[in-house]
C-alpha cells in the first residue's frame, strides 16, 4: 500500500484547523476536582496500524486521565478472568439515560444495561476484585504490558478527588449491592474503580494498548492473545452499540466505528482489521464526550473511508 502513509500524514495536517474550529463548544468536566484544572484548549491524536506503524499530531504524547477509557480494559479483563460469568451481571444494550444514572439501575432489576455506564463498570469491577488477588493494579499492569512500558501509573490526587465527589457512585453501587449484584463491599469496589478511571495515558500509549481489538484478539506489539477472537468481535460489538453512552447513535451516524470516551477527553476507536485511533481534547458535549475529539474521528475516518457500515 504505497502511499498509504503519506495520505495520512496529509490528512493529519488538517487537524489543527478542525481543533481550533470547535474549541469553546463544549466543557472540560467540572465535577471532578483535577480534571477541572486541565488547561481545555489543546488536543492529540494518534493511529496505530496494525503492522505497528504510529502516526501522531498535536499533543499525542501528552498523558491524561483515561477516565471511562478503562472500562473497555476492564471488561477485556474481566473475559479473561472470569469468561461468559460476566454477561450474567451486565447487558448488552445501549443506555438512553446518562452515564452515571441511577434510574437506570432501578429500571432493570439491578443488571445494568451494558458494561460501559458507570454502574454496568462497578459489576465488572466486583467480578475483578473477586478473581484477582491485586485488583488494584491489574489493569495498570496490563497495560503496561500491552505496550511493554513500565510508565503508566494511576494518580492518586484523580482517584481521592473523584472518591471525595462521588455520592453518586456510591449510590450506584449501594444500589448494585441490594440486588446481590456486588460480590464485595462497595467502598472496595469503588476505590478499584477509581484507581482504574485515574490512569494517565497519551494517545500514543491508548491506540498501541488497543491494537489487539484491530487484531483478532492479538497484541501485535508482544504477540499476547489478551481475549479471543470472537470476545474481540463482541467487545467491538458493545463498544459500537454502547461505547459514546446515549451519544453512540450519533457517533455511529456520523463517524461509523466503536469506539470509548472518558470525561478526561479522549476516545480511543478501533478499526477492526486495521487500526486504532485514540483522539483527545478535555471539552465535552452534554453525554460527557469530546466535541473536538469526535470531529478529529469524523474527519479522519471518512477520508479514510474506515466506517464499519
Ligand atoms: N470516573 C468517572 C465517573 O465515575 C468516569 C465517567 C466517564 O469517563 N464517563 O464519573
Amino acid at each position: 500500500e504505497v502511499g498509504a502513509g503519506e495520505r495520512i500524514e496529509a490528512l493529519l495536517s488538517d487537524i489543527p484547523d478542525i481543533a481550533y474550529a470547535g474549541y469553546g463548544e463544549g466543557a472540560v468536566a467540572d465535577y471532578i476536582p483535577g480534571l477541572r484544572e486541565v488547561p481545555p484548549r489543546q488536543y492529540g491524536v494518534a493511529i496505530a496500524c496494525q503492522d505497528g506503524t504510529l502516526y501522531q499530531a498535536g499533543e499525542a504524547g501528552q498523558q491524561f486521565s483515561i477516565q471511562s477509557i478503562s472500562k473497555l480494559f476492564t471488561l477485556a479483563l474481566a473475559l479473561r478472568l472470569a469468561g461468559e460469568a460476566v454477561w450474567a451481571r451486565v447487558g448488552r444494550d445501549p443506555c438512553m439515560r446518562k452515564f452515571n444514572s441511577v434510574s437506570e439501575v432501578e429500571a432493570n432489576l439491578g443488571i445494568p444495561s451494558n458494561p460501559f455506564i458507570n454502574a454496568g463498570a462497578l459489576a465488572i469491577t466486583d467480578l475483578i476484585v473477586s478473581h484477582s488477588s491485586a485488583p488494584r493494579r491489574i489493569l495498570q499492569d496490563l497495560l503496561r504490558r500491552l505496550i511493554d512500558t513500565d510508565d503508566i501509573f494511576s494518580d492518586p490526587r484523580i482517584a481521592r478527588g473523584e472518591a471525595e465527589v462521588g455520592h453518586r457512585n456510591a449510590a450506584l453501587g449501594y444500589l448494585l449491592k441490594d440486588y446481590g449484584n456486588l460480590d464485595n463491599r462497595v467502598e472496595d469496589v469503588l476505590s478499584v474503580y477509581y484507581a482504574h478511571c485515574a490512569i494517565a495515558m497519551s494517545c500514543l500509549e491508548l491506540a498501541q494498548s488497543a491494537l489487539f481489538l484491530a487484531c483478532d484478539g492479538v497484541s501485535p506489539i508482544t504477540g499476547q492473545r489478551i481475549v479471543s477472537a470472537d470476545q474481540t468481535r463482541e467487545i467491538n460489538a458493545v463498544l459500537a452499540t454502547c461505547g459514546m453512552y446515549n451519544g453512540a447513535g450519533e457517533f455511529a451516524f456520523k463517524v461509523g466505528i466503536p469506539a470509548k470516551s472518558g470525561v478526561g477527553g479522549g476516545i480511543l476507536a478501533i478499526v477492526p482489521q486495521r487500526m486504532t485511533i485514540c483522539a483527545w481534547s478535555p471539552e465535552l458535549d452534554p453525554h460527557g464526550n469530546s466535541v473536538v475529539g469526535q470531529r478529529i474521528l469524523q474527519h479522519l475516518v471518512k477520508q479514510i473511508r474506515a466506517s464499519v457500515y
